[in-house]
């Protein structure tokens, strides 16, 4: 299997790793390069005021190393892998969609976590992909230092190039931290973005019937 997508300028930091269980892969974060993350959490909690040494903080160097390293861990990912060979000929050419895939990422400005939820529509081309696939192509790039914008991005440009689809339309509701925890915006405000291709972006009916699908998930939710 080859790499087929965008994102791989990214992932400098390990190797990725065959298969599609890497879901349960090692992180990617080992070895020599975890004892040196240690070290700057141990730093990082004396310049934050702290003791390293007392004993509620022995082991949160080791922990938050280990922690870091699962959270972004989509950089030893590849979207070929995860997908697999679940790509399947298929003359239906209604569209596809997937709705409310749960969504963890770590905005790249503050490191703080943003969640929420991504709404995958595609039309297809002849090619459709396993359904399960869709979270895990959110995963690849959800794992990763990001904004949200990008994230959503990458997720369409994934698909497009998996599948090469009529159209490809994403759109990615979330809260992030950053602005939550430092009081600059309204503790409940969401951050919504977008990002259509082919029919999705051409096409007025198209991309009505998508968002329609998407606002329609959202009545009735906070
Ligand atoms: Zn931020």
């Amino acid at each position: 299997m080859s790499s087929t997508t965008a994102a791989e300028a990214a992932a400098h930091m390990a190797k990725p790793i065959s298969g599609s269980d890497q879901f349960e892969a090692d992180p990617p974060i080992r070895g020599d390069r975890m004892l040196e993350f240690e070290n700057i959490i141990r730093r990082e909690l004396e310049l934050i005021g702290e003791d390293p040494h007392r004993e509620g903080l022995l082991k949160t160097p080791e922990r938050v190393a280990k922690s870091m390293s699962w959270l972004t861990r989509g950089y030893a990912m590849d979207v070929s892998d995860v997908v697999g060979d679940a790509v399947f000929e298929e003359e239906h050419a209604s569209m596809v969609m997937v709705r409310d895939i749960e969504l963890y990422s770590m905005c790249e400005h503050h490191m703080l976590p943003f969640f929420g939820r991504a709404h995958i529509a595609y039309i297809p081309n002849g090619k459709i992909v396993g359904l399960s696939k869709l979270p895990r192509i959110v995963e690849v790039f959800a794992r990763r230092l990001q904004v949200q914008e990008r994230l959503t991005e990458q997720v369409a440009q994934a698909v497009q190039d998996v599948l090469q689809p009529a159209g490809v339309g994403v759109v990615m509701e979330c809260e992030h931290l950053c602005m939550m925890m430092r009081g600059v915006e309204k503790q409940s405000s969401r951050t919504i973005t977008s990002a259509l291709r082919g029919s999705f972006k051409d096409d007025a009916k198209t991309r009505d019937e998508f968002l329609s699908l998407v606002y329609g998930s959202s009545h009735g939710r906070r």
